[in-house]
């Protein structure tokens, strides 16, 4: 029973749609457009045979879901992993409409998914794997389309083979049909370091609502990969006290403060936190419960659940991973009065730029790092009080307002345009 529990707990769409309903139910939501909302536009399996290197053929499933188009082309990672599900497709795309919304960037939402194990594949497979399943969705892609961008185990090298596929299939270069791409092939300034800076930008706003400054505020930060390490070395230089860290074998904890440039550099050289000198070991359920004002989950989903969120000591969480916060949990936090940034909106740096990304392939004029920047700053700032005057003025917390905001921007343009027919 408890393991049933548990999965429905963890369950990637159940944990979307809790929030959904109750953000459609407050918002009285039509029930037509309650039913177009909760469907996904479209939803593509393929069959994708390919030629190992051992001469053996072998055949792997992928899917594309286009969750919503109402506000523009759908945007959304592809990811490569041995678990990937229909379900979890399904539920990440939905999540793609409601991030690029509640930042009002003119996207729908999507994501792909390819079941493989890509660990143990060569970069030929995978190269292969990519492009003909590229070639297999290239009705449905294209910048006007669907902009496809790097999720778990994809980076800038598949981008670019999706994005020379799809060009050769056009006769012609088409950068914008992805983001996340190289920077010599039409990748923006700012990218890297843009969902980390957007978690920054966040916390500033958090503490100024709850009236505290950087100096005293001390932060934890669980995941050292691209969102939590850039997020911690941006929140350290802009004065923050981070106080701990960690990745998937365990943190680091010191209250007077951890210079996180000395960490980064001492995880490149020996691949782990623990020994950085002056510091403390604990393990990652003890770094989730550490003393600090704010705590960021950087590093997977389901982090902070009904069994541990009682035990937290933050009063807010910056949400830098996607989904680390089960519905349940967010309960025991709102009656604890922890003020949660939820992911649509603290992560939404990185589909913000990939947003830039594609304006500038469109325009073919590329901008510099201080204008990425800039942009980055205002959208996030707009976003977080656009999300914070929804909560206040419909009495409810940061993550049912975000959806609120969100659903109520979708359900407008949706309303708008229509129903064909
Ligand atoms: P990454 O692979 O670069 O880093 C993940 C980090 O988390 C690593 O340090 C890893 O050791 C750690 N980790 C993994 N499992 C852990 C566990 N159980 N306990 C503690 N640490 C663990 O990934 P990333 O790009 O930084 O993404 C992190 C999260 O942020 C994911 O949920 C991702 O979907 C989300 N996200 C990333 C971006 C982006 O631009 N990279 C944008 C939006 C959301």
């Amino acid at each position: 029973m408890t393991a049933i529990l548990q999965d429905k707990e963890t369950n990637p769409f159940e944990s979307m749609m809790s929030r959904f309903d109750i953000a459609a139910e407050k918002l009285k939501l039509d029930p037509g457009l309650y039913q177009i909302l909760r469907s996904p536009d479209r939803e593509i399996t393929v069959s994708i045979p390919i030629m190992m290197d051992n001469g053996q053929l072998k055949v792997f499933t992928g899917y594309r879901v286009q969750h919503n188009i109402a506000r523009g082309p759908c945007k959304g990672g592809i990811r490569f992993a041995p678990n990937v599900s229909l379900d979890e497709v399904r539920a990440l795309a939905a999540w793609m409409t409601w991030k690029c919304a509640v930042v009002n960037i003119p996207f729908g939402g999507a994501k792909g998914g390819i079941i493989c194990d890509p660990a143990h594949m060569s970069m030929g497979e995978k190269e292969k794997l990519t492009r003909r399943y590229t070639a297999m969705l290239i009705d449905v892609l294209g910048p006007e389309r669907d902009v496809p961008a790097p999720d778990m185990n994809t980076n800038e090298q598949v981008m670019a083979w999706v994005m020379d596929t799809y060009s050769m299939h056009q006769r012609h270069t088409v950068t914008g049909v992805v983001t996340g791409k190289p920077i010599e092939l039409g990748g923006s300034q700012g990218r890297h370091d843009a969902t980390g800076r957007g978690v920054m930008i966040c916390c500033d706003q958090a503490i100024k609502r709850i009236g505290m400054k950087r100096e005293e505020t001390r932060v934890a930060v669980q995941g050292f990969g691209n969102v939590g390490s850039i997020g911690a070395r941006l929140l350290f230089e802009a004065g923050y006290r981070i106080v701990g860290l960690s990745d998937i074998n365990g943190g680091i904890l010191n209250d007077h403060g951890i210079d996180v440039h000395a960490a980064i550099k001492h995880y490149q050289e020996t691949r782990t936190l623990e020994s950085l000198p002056g510091t403390t070991p604990c393990t990652n359920e003890a770094l989730l419960e550490a003393q600090c004002d704010i705590l960021v989950p950087a590093a997977t989903e389901n982090q902070i659940t009904s069994q541990n969120a009682d035990k937290l000591h933050c009063k807010i969480i910056c949400e830098g991973a996607n989904g680390p916060t089960t519905a349940a949990a967010d309960d025991i936090l709102e009656s604890k009065r922890i003020l949660v940034i939820p992911d649509i909106l603290a992560n939404a740096g990185g589909v913000t730029v990939s947003y830039f990304e594609w304006v500038q392939d469109r325009q073919g004029y590329f901008w510099t790092e201080a204008v990425v920047n800039s942009e980055l700053e205002r959208i996030m700032v707009d976003s977080f009080n656009a999300v914070a005057a929804y909560a206040d003025k419909h009495r409810v917390n940061m993550r049912i307002a975000s959806y609120m905001l969100a659903i109520d921007r979708v359900a407008y343009t949706t309303k708008l345009r229509g129903i064909y027919a």
